[in-house]
Parts: structure tokens; C-alpha cells; sequence
């Protein structure tokens, strides 16, 4: 492999949640929300009615469509609420398993059968967005990808869920990146570790002298920020960047995390859907930073409170990485499938200041890993000119936080760019200027 030039080491606060490499588990909460649209994909269908029991992993919604996946309980309970956007259930604390749920006698071969199985079990992208796994995996086929990378790299700051799973499941993630493989048709599996995790490293390569998955091997990468992400790890693999507009799919190689490939053995070995995930709880105004076993639905005051709450008021709230996660409004927010992290961050220990104007340093310029100027993209958003800002090239970029981590003015360019790029896309978007973007909302 060859690793990624540019990006920068940050430094990474991930001592804060791996005291030990514990996952604690958190009592249920007594009421859970499922929105019926998580993440990237299509929202899901209810198919409980309200009064109805239900078990820990029973159906609660069906997909209604192909880019869609179904949702599934993370209690025993009630179903108390059906709204047009979300599923209300009341925990009864038993924590009863859905009868469906046992180990599978025997593991399917086929491609398509494994696709099935992991769309059944709602298993989404747990490393990005959230789009779903059984879309890429058929997606991976027609394009006959071979390399399928894992990433273990999870290079944000303060995040340190996937590095506990690697070295309290490694066996499990092994067989779910080989079923992983066969379900994409990729030849090999390379397994991407930042070398700050070697420890999770030896373990995935001691255990897979057992296993004998000779296709599967690992790759260690320095410690660079956006290592993790799926161009510099395709780049990585290829040994040459990216061409203009080329996806990593098109180069052949399909990108999924340890955490989803996790999620998949669960699924086609356990007949366990996605219910639960293992989520950092941390940042300045944590008092006891954790990694968790979350369960989807679950308000992010209650997982807070299983970290024993706050110890500094907290100015900002996130959902995800400090560089790429979104700041939520009320503690009362659920989690979805897709979120890695819940972060809180005092105002003294804030990484960004008060945004003031572009001094044209060029540093956002220098930064960028994917060579785009991202000053002029912003400034195209906020002058309500998609053209200008396609003719940046503002679809080629990653979203992955460096222009506004290293701006010295604090402009919130990535969020600028994630919104301009929804307003871009939206077919009744007046093109009016974006000025409302000025603040980290
Ligand atoms: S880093 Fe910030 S101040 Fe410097 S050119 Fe980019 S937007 Fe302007
Ligand atoms: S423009 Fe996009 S890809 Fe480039 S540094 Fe900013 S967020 Fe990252």
C-alpha cells in the first residue's frame, strides 16, 4: 500500500475513552424513537400498530424500497407512538429476544442469498453515511470489483468505538469481512489499521492464523487524518490518486468498515438484525468517557447519563467525529445507525472560534486531499451560484473537515459545503444565497 501524503496528524484525544478497552452496556432506556428515515436511505414502512408487543429485534418497519432497509426494535416493549416520521416504543426493562433471533445452522454461499440476509437485518454503512450494505454489494458485483477494504483506521479524533470492536471481536469481524467478500465477488479483503492500533492488528492476524481466510489480510497506515477515508484508502490501495470524477467502485475497489463487516456476521451467522452498535460517548464535557453498546432509538441525554452526565456545560453537542459529525439542537435527539459517536464539547475547550472574514491565506487550499479550493467553493454556495461552485468541483468533496479545522478566520466551510450541496440538489431550490450559513448550526 502505499499511504496518503497529505492530511495532517491531529491531535486525537483517544485516551479519553479507552481507559479501558471495556464496551460497557447501558441499561434500556424507558422510551426509544425510531425514525422511519435513517441515515442516507429511504425511509421504512411501519408494519406494528400502536398497543402492539414487541421483542429486541422484532420488525418494526419494512423497506419500502430497494435503496431502504427495515428497522428493527432494540426492546422488549410497547408500541406507544406511530407517527408519519418515527415509531415510539416503551421499554418493559426484559429485554426479551424476537424468537428469530438464533444462531443460523448453516451460512449461505451465494452471493445474492448473503445480499438478502444483510438487507433483511437492516445492516447499513456504519463507517460513513449509512447507505445500504446490499446496495454497494450488488453495486461491487457489476462493477467486478476486487479489493474489498476494511477500514479500521476510524483516524477522527475522540473516536474510539471501532478500535474496542477490533479487540473484543476480531473473530467476528473476520468472518463478516469474508462473507463480505463473497457477497461483493472481491478477490481479496485488506484490512486498514492506523498504526496507533497495533495492538487490534496482531489480534485480527493471530486469529486469522486459525481461520485460515487466506484472502483476507491487513495493512497498517500511518496516523493521518483522512486515512479512514474511502478515496484516500481506495488511493491507498492503488498506489495512485484517484482520476477526475473516477469513484473508488470504478477503480475496483469497494470500501465498508470493521463495524458493518461486524454487523454482517451478526446477521448472517446470529440471525441478529441492526439493532444495537458500539458508540463513543466522549469529549470535554464528558465526565466518564466510554464506549458503549447503544441501541438505535435511544435519546443521546440517556447514553450522556450512562457516561455519568457533564462535568462542563457543553457549548456544542455532535453526532459523530469532531471533523465530520453534525451538532444536534436537543439532547432529546435518538441515534440512528450511522452515528459512531456522541461528542460534547465545552466552550474553553472549543476547537472553533467566532467565524471573521477569509484573509486569503490559502491554508484550507494547501490542506484539501482532494486538491480542491474550497474558499472558492464556499463563496460560490454563499453567493447562490452552483454553476461557479460545480465548476470547483464542489461533488468531489468528501466532506472531511480539514478547510474548516485549519481556517484561522473559523469560517464553517464543510458545513457550508454539506449544505450547499443539498441545496444544489434540491429541485425546488430557489438559488437564493446561502448567507444563513455563517453559523456552526
Ligand atoms: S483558510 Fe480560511 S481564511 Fe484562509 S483562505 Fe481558506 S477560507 Fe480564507
Ligand atoms: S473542501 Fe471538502 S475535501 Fe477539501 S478539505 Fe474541505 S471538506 Fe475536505
Amino acid at each position: 500500500m502505499k499511504p496518503l501524503r497529505k492530511g495532517v496528524r491531529l491531535p486525537d484525544f483517544k485516551y479519553r475513552s479507552l481507559s479501558g478497552t471495556q464496551i460497557h452496556l447501558p441499561r434500556p432506556a424507558r422510551f426509544l424513537t425510531f425514525f422511519l428515515k435513517q441515515s442516507a436511505v429511504a425511509p421504512a414502512i411501519p408494519c406494528v400498530h400502536e398497543g402492539e408487543a414487541v421483542f429486541v429485534g422484532s420488525k418494526i418497519a419494512e423497506a419500502s424500497e430497494w435503496n431502504s432497509v427495515p428497522l428493527h426494535s432494540s426492546v422488549s416493549g410497547k408500541v406507544t407512538n406511530i407517527m408519519e416520521d418515527r415509531i415510539v416504543i416503551e421499554s418493559d426493562e426484559v429485554d426479551k429476544l424476537d424468537p428469530s433471533i438464533q444462531a443460523r445452522v448453516e451460512i449461505p454461499s451465494e452471493p445474492d442469498q448473503l445480499a438478502t440476509l444483510i438487507h433483511e437485518a437492516g445492516v447499513v454503512d456504519l463507517g460513513g453515511k449509512g447507505h445500504a450494505i446490499h446496495v454497494h454489494l450488488t453495486e461491487a458485483r457489476a462493477k467486478k470489483v476486487e479489493t474489498l477494504i476494511l477500514d479500521g483506521c476510524e483516524s477522527e479524533p475522540f473516536l474510539t468505538a471501532d478500535h474496542v470492536l477490533m479487540l473484543n471481536h476480531p473473530v467476528e469481524i473476520l468472518k463478516g469481512a469474508e462473507i463480505l467478500r463473497i457477497a461483493s465477488g472481491a478477490e481479496r479483503v485488506v484490512i486498514a489499521v492506523e498504526q496507533n492500533k497495533l495492538e487490534a492488528l496482531e489480534l485480527l492476524n493471530s486469529k486469522n492464523y486459525n481461520l485460515k481466510f487466506e484472502r483476507i489480510k491487513t495493512a497498517v497506515l500511518p496516523v493521518r487524518y483522512p486515512q479512514g477515508s474511502e478515496r484516500a484508502l481506495a488511493e491507498s490501495i492503488l498506489g495512485r490518486p484517484l482520476k477526475k470524477g473516477e469513484t473508488a467502485l470504478e477503480a475496483g475497489i469497494l470500501v465498508e468498515s470493521v463495524a458493518s463487516a461486524f454487523a454482517v456476521y451478526e446477521a448472517v451467522y446470529l440471525k441478529k438484525p441492526l439493532y444495537e452498535r458500539v458508540m463513543t460517548v466522549s469529549g470535554s464535557s464528558i465526565l466518564e468517557p466510554k464506549n458503549l453498546w447503544a441501541r438505535m432509538g435511544t435519546q443521546a441525554a440517556d447514553l450522556i447519563r450512562a457516561c455519568k452526565g457533564f462535568m462542563r456545560e457543553p457549548e456544542r453537542v455532535i453526532f459523530g467525529g469532531p471533523m465530520t459529525g453534525r451538532s444536534i439542537a436537543h439532547l432529546d435527539e435518538p441515534v440512528t445507525k450511522e452515528v459512531p459517536g456522541i461528542l460534547a464539547f465545552s466552550s474553553e475547550l472549543e476547537m472553533f472560534g467566532k467565524e471573521e472574514t477569509c484573509i486569503r491565506c490559502g491554508f484550507c487550499i494547501d490542506i484539501c486531499p482532494v486538491s480542491l479550493v474550497p474558499e472558492a467553493i464556499v463563496k460560490a454556495i454563499r453567493q447562490g451560484q452552483p454553476d461557479l461552485a460545480q465548476t470547483y468541483e464542489i461533488d468531489s468533496c468528501t466532506e472531511c473537515g480539514l478547510c474548516a479545522y485549519i481556517c484561522p478566520s473559523y469560517i464553517p466551510m464543510v458545513d457550508i459545503i454539506r449544505k450547499g450541496k443539498e441545496v444544489f440538489k434540491s429541485e425546488d431550490s430557489e438559488r437564493e444565497p446561502v448567507y444563513a450559513f455563517s453559523s456552526r448550526d
